[in-house]
């Protein structure tokens, strides 16, 4: 018997290395490549085990043989280190354009440390699919020359491929990114495949170049996934197919991506806002490109008759412009006082907040809205009807404002009503002192006023009157609106 990884029957080593190590629970047999961590013993039944260093070396060992048969003109060899357990960190600088990777495997192994790739270049296709990056996997600024392939690869640390240049194909389906991914100013000559990948931290793709096609189907990003500044040369793209919404929400592209064209969508679930805005700094700059950006998404929808889409982002432009109104003080003012309670999550002022979250996000709001939106007609055409979208608060406001009369006729009213009304048939005194003001010359100008004049009452309360007549034909108005838009797709 031999070590039971060289000599597994389905991916085995050519050359099977020496037993060290048999586990005394199960009884199967590893040489020191793979022997688990902490039993890398220097001979079987020895109790003297292999430093990191010394076993780093051994790994070493076995790759420069293989770039010595490399030199002697074997086109083939690829050195295999599948499967193989590394106790501690790996620098693989040594690795560089002068003294190349050969073709190599490392097909399910396990970086129990740091992995370090940085600078290094493969000569040929290098295979890490399977494999575990319990630590940090560094592959900043590394080349590779074949393909990539680091399916099912499971990245515990932060990945970091920086400036690596895939002249290949680069796949990472299947991929787990538990930390950071950084890809950031990576070349992409081939096809990169992400599929199925799940990026638990931040996605790094920033001025990433892909010259082939991106495919990110089915990718899940549960962060902040920033492709801002990426670009393509010849007919590179990035197609996002078949995402869910909550992934394609952490997506940041501004609208200079979307009309590169970076990317294609395919059969894509869109959330409500994009990561522009969520992950934006809520400033005024930053909302005004958040409002190009939903500008533009709502062309594209345009272009490909998506009735739905056309309103939300529609609905979201506007918003920008109305938020890009209020200034910046009080959207980053609100926004901090929320994260800071989502700091405090684990306080003791935790479950004050939980419970008074919307009255205290309310309170802090009031004062904070200027009165120059106040007094934008954008701000109510947004809380009156949500930009003709909201049917139901167009509804709601219209039913309030029929309400509000029966209440205002109330014993509270009643009291303040007289003051306002005029003696009945009262005529009116033009040019007396405060004639403007007396509850009589009302009376009397509403009679030029069409459709004012058969209004009830007398005096300053006829004019109120005939006032709110406007605002709830203004309103019911806003409704029918809001109603031909919910039903129009
Ligand atoms: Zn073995």
């Amino acid at each position: 018997m031999g070590c039971c990884r060289c000599e597994h029957w389905w991916v085995k080593w050519a050359e099977p290395q020496p037993v060290v190590f048999a586990d005394p629970s199960d009884g199967q047999e590893y040489c020191v490549f793979h022997a688990p961590e902490g039993e890398k013993r220097k001979a079987l039944g020895s109790e003297e085990r292999y430093t990191v260093e010394e076993f780093n070396d051994l790994v070493f060992a076995r790759i420069d043989a293989v770039i010595e048969r490399v030199q002697a003109g074997e086109t083939d060899a690829r050195c295999d280190l599948s499967r193989t357990v590394f106790p501690g960190a790996v620098d693989f600088e040594r690795y560089g354009k002068d003294n190349p990777l050969p073709a190599i495997e490392f097909l399910g192994a396990t970086f129990s440390g740091a992995a370090l790739f940085g600078g290094a270049t493969f000569s040929g296709a290098a295979w890490f699919s399977g494999a575990t990056f319990s630590g940090a996997a560094r592959f900043g600024g590394a080349t590779f020359s074949g393909d990539a392939w680091f399916r099912g690869a499971t990245f515990s640390g932060a990945a970091w491929f920086s400036e690596a240049t895939f002249r290949g194909a680069a796949v990472f389906r299947w991929a787990t990114f538990s930390g950071a991914a950084v890809f950031r100013w990576a070349t992409f000559s081939g096809n990169a495949v992400f599929d199925s990948a799940t990026f638990s931290g931040v996605a790094g793709f920033n001025r990433a170049t892909f010259s082939g096609v991106a495919s990110f189907e089915r990718t899940t990003f549960s962060y902040k996934a920033d492709f801002r500044w990426a670009g393509t040369e010849k007919d590179g793209r990035v197609v996002l197919r078949d995402m869910h919404a909550a992934s394609l929400e952490q997506l940041v592209f501004t609208r200079a991506e979307l009309e590169a064209p970076l990317f294609r969508f395919v059969n894509c679930d869109w959330p409500r806002r994009l990561g522009l805005e969520v992950y934006g700094k809520g400033d005024a700059a930053g909302l005004l490109e958040c409002e190009h950006l939903y500008r533009a998404m709502r062309k594209r929808a345009d272009d490909e008759h998506d009735r739905r889409m056309v309103s939300v982002w529609h609905d979201r432009e506007k918003l920008m412009a109305l938020l890009r109104l209020r200034g910046f003080g009080p959207v980053r003012a609100v926004r901090q006082l929320w994260r800071g309670a989502r700091e405090r999550k684990d306080g003791p002022q935790s479950e004050t907040w939980e419970a008074n979250k919307p009255l205290l996000a309310l309170a802090a709001l009031l004062p904070l809205v200027p009165l120059r939106a106040l007094f934008s007609l954008s701000f109510w055409y947004w809380a009156t009807c949500g930009f003709g979208e909201r049917m139901g608060r167009a509804g709601l406001v219209l039913a309030l404002l029929a309400v509000l009369p029966f209440l205002a006729f109330g014993p509270a009213g009643a009291a303040l009503l007289p003051k306002f009304q005029a003696a009945a048939n009262a005529t009116a005194a033009p040019g007396s002192p405060g004639g403007f003001f007396a509850a009589t010359n009302a009376t009397a100008a509403m009679q030029f006023i069409p459709f004012t004049k058969d209004i009830g009452g007398e005096g300053w309360l006829k004019v109120a009157q005939g006032l709110w007549h406007v605002l709830v034909i203004v309103q019911a108005t806003l409704f029918a609106l809001a109603v031909r838009n919910r039903f129009r797709r």
